[in-house]
């Protein structure tokens, strides 16, 4: 199964792709998690993307495409996986796209996270305190939510045209809002 998780910054996308993807049983993949994990070791990879990361900005479609393609052929996603954070404009969607048929497959759902934008700043706020990520001061958070409005927002668009957008309210307590999506997604095979 073949799954995406899309809604702004702040909006527990992470929080709720890794109870989703433990339920079906599939990697849950995220582009930020895998940027900071390079950033940490000092990679190529990583020494590229935090400038842009640093910045609230994206770092280039090309640098970012290579690495989900790369992270999709391991085996543990063979059998499907949940994207966390990508794709995040119309040349990764395109892309995506591309990866997804050239193995045979579809891209089941997409699951829409719905917030209010205030109550997400606070949100980001409050991360920045726990995890002191560096891209969480209000500047690079305006930035992002900016960035989200511009260029990620018109793909919901995108795949409601192709029905397979699943829209559900963020608000409200962590499992009240996995509840909500389990019961979005009742209909996908566990596996
Ligand atoms: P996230 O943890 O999803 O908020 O991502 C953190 C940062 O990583 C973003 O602000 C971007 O700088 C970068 N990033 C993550 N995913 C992507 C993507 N799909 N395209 C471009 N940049 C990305």
């Amino acid at each position: 199964m073949r799954l995406i998780i899309m809604g702004p910054p702040g909006a527990g996308k992470g929080t709720q792709a890794k109870f989703i993807a433990e339920h079906f049983g599939i990697p849950a993949i995220s582009t930020g998690d895998i940027f900071r994990a390079n950033v940490s070791e000092g990679t190529p990879l990583g020494i590229e993307a935090k400038r842009f990361m640093d910045a609230g900005e994206y770092v280039p479609d090309e640098v970012t495409n290579k690495m989900v393609r790369n992270r999709i052929d391991e085996k543990d996603a063979e059998r499907g996986f949940l994207l966390d954070g990508y794709p995040r404009t119309v040349a990764q969607v395109e892309e995506l796209d591309g990866m997804i048929a050239f193995t045979g497959h579809q891209l089941d759902a997409v699951l829409v996270l719905t917030v209010d934008q205030d109550e997400i700043v606070n949100r980001l706020l409050q991360r920045a305190q726990v995890e002191g990520r560096a891209d969480d001061t209000e500047d690079v958070i305006r930035r992002r939510q900016e960035l989200y409005v511009q260029e990620t927002e018109p793909l919901i668009e995108v795949y409601r045209d192709r029905s397979i957008c699943r829209e559900v309210d963020g608000m409200g307590e962590v499992d009240e809002v996995t509840q909500r999506i389990f019961e979005a997604l009742d209909d996908m095979p566990e596996s």
